[in-house]
């Protein structure tokens, strides 16, 4: 957790570009777009990735999913998004906190690999 930078996001010990926060997320920009919008959603509790996801979390995973379509509104996606949780190294998980990615503001392809 000390050295988790989405930790030190949460910390407010390095900047983001936040969109959302409340008592257990926080969501902001991503630092590298991928898309016009691509912002993501955290906890603030350092859960490492869907694979360590406990009973207890089934409540803030709902609620992180909850709030998703409200911002991606917000920020343009009027129209549909995507939404993508890499998990671990197989699944392209490069940082090891969970993360849910909103990506939009454009047309997206149908997904193949
Ligand atoms: P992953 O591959 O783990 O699902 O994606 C991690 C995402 O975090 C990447 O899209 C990357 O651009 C983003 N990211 C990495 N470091 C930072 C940072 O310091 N600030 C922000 N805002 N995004 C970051
Ligand atoms: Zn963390």
């Amino acid at each position: 957790m000390e050295d988790c930078i989405f930790c030190k996001i949460v910390r407010g010990e390095i900047p983001a570009n936040k969109i959302h926060e409340d008592e257990e997320i926080v969501v902001f920009h991503d630092i590298h777009p991928v898309t016009p919008v691509h912002f993501l959603l955290i906890p603030k509790q350092h859960i490492v990735s869907l694979n360590e996801i406990e009973a207890e979390h089934q409540q803030l995973l709902g609620k992180m999913l909850w709030l998703a379509p409200q911002l991606a509104k917000k920020q343009g996606c009027t129209d549909g998004f995507r939404t993508i949780i890499n998990t671990g190294y197989s699944g392209g998980q490069e940082i090891f906190h969970l993360h849910i990615h909103i990506i939009g503001g454009k047309k997206l392809s149908p997904m193949i690999h």
